[in-house]
C-alpha cells in the first residue's frame, strides 16, 4: 500500500468530547488538534471519513432522563450538535489547506454542506476531499457510534478507528483503577462474554453483523493516529474476521 500504511481508507469517529475544554462547552483549540492530526494523515494518502459526535453539547438520551423531556425530541437537537461540530471542524482543516466537504444525514444549510448521497462519497473522497459525515445516522434513538459503523460500511472503509482518551479497552476503568488492564486484541465474542463497552449495543452489533475491525486508540497522543494507519502496535483492535 501507499507509503506503507497499514489502512489507507478509514472511518475516525471523533467523541464531541474532544471539542471540549473543561468548563468550555466548545474549544476551537480542541477542534485544531484533531484537525492537525487529519491533516498528517491525508498527506500520507490516507483516505478518510469522520464522523463526528455531539456530547460535546448535547446527548439526548441522558438529558432526557435527567430533565424528563421527550428523548426523540432531544436526540434531533443533539443530532444538531453533531452537524455543528461537523462544521466547526470543517472549518478548521479548510484553514489548514485540508480539501473536505460535509456530508449531512439532516437537512444543512448549503453554505455548510451538502445532504448525504452514497454516490457521490468515492467521487468526493477520490478528489482527495476529507469527508465530514455530520448528522449522525439522521434518525431518534441512535448515536454517532451507531453512525460510525454505518458510514464505515457505506464507504467501504478498512478499519474504524474509535478515538478515546485512554490507551485502549481494558478489563476496567483506567481511570478508576490503577490495575486495570489493557487489551491489545479482541475478539467481538470476547468483548461481550466479557461485557467491555466498546460502543453501544446496536453500533457493535452492526459492526460484528459486517465484520468490521475496529481499534480504539488514545488520540490525546498527537502522532497515534498517524502510527495507528502505518499499523503500529497503538490502542486494541477488536476483529473483524474472528468474530466465532
Ligand atoms: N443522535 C441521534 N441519532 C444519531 C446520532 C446522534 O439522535 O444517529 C443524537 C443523540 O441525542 C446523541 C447526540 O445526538 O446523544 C450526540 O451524539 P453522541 O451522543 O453519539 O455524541 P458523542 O458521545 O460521540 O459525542
Amino acid at each position: 500500500m501507499e507509503n506503507n500504511l497499514s489502512y489507507n481508507k478509514i472511518l475516525l469517529k471523533i467523541s464531541g468530547d474532544f471539542f471540549r475544554k473543561e468548563d468550555e462547552f466548545l474549544s476551537f483549540e480542541g477542534v485544531r488538534f484533531i484537525a492537525l492530526q487529519v491533516k498528517a494523515i491525508h498527506k500520507m494518502g490516507v483516505k478518510i471519513g469522520i464522523v463526528v459526535g455531539g456530547g460535546n453539547i448535547l446527548r439526548g438520551s441522558k438529558s432526557s432522563q435527567k430533565y424528563g423531556l421527550p428523548a426523540d425530541e432531544l436526540d434531533e437537537l443533539g443530532m444538531q450538535a453533531t452537524l455543528l461540530n461537523s462544521g466547526l471542524l470543517s472549518s478548521t482543516l479548510k484553514n489548514l489547506g485540508v480539501p473536505n466537504v460535509v456530508l449531512s444525514a439532516i437537512p444543512v444549510s448549503p453554505s455548510i454542506g451538502e445532504p448525504y448521497n452514497r454516490f457521490k462519497t468515492e467521487e468526493f473522497l477520490s478528489r482527495g476531499n476529507v469527508l465530514i459525515f455530520g448528522g449522525g445516522t439522521g434518525n431518534p434513538y441512535f448515536t454517532t457510534d451507531t453512525a460510525s459503523v454505518l458510514r464505515a460500511l457505506q464507504i467501504h472503509a478498512n478499519i474504524l478507528l474509535k478515538a478515546t482518551n485512554v490507551d485502549g479497552v481494558y478489563d476496567k476503568d483506567p481511570n478508576k483503577f490503577k490495575d486495570a488492564k489493557l487489551y491489545k486484541r479482541l475478539t467481538y465474542r470476547e468483548a461481550l462474554k466479557k461485557d467491555l463497552r466498546i460502543m453501544d449495543l446496536t453500533a457493535f452489533s452492526l459492526a460484528l453483523d459486517h465484520k468490521l475491525s475496529i481499534i480504539v486508540f488514545n488520540a490525546k497522543n498527537p502522532r497515534n493516529i498517524e502510527k495507528v494507519v502505518l499499523g503500529k502496535d497503538i490502542g486494541t483492535i477488536i476483529e473483524g474476521g474472528s468474530n466465532g
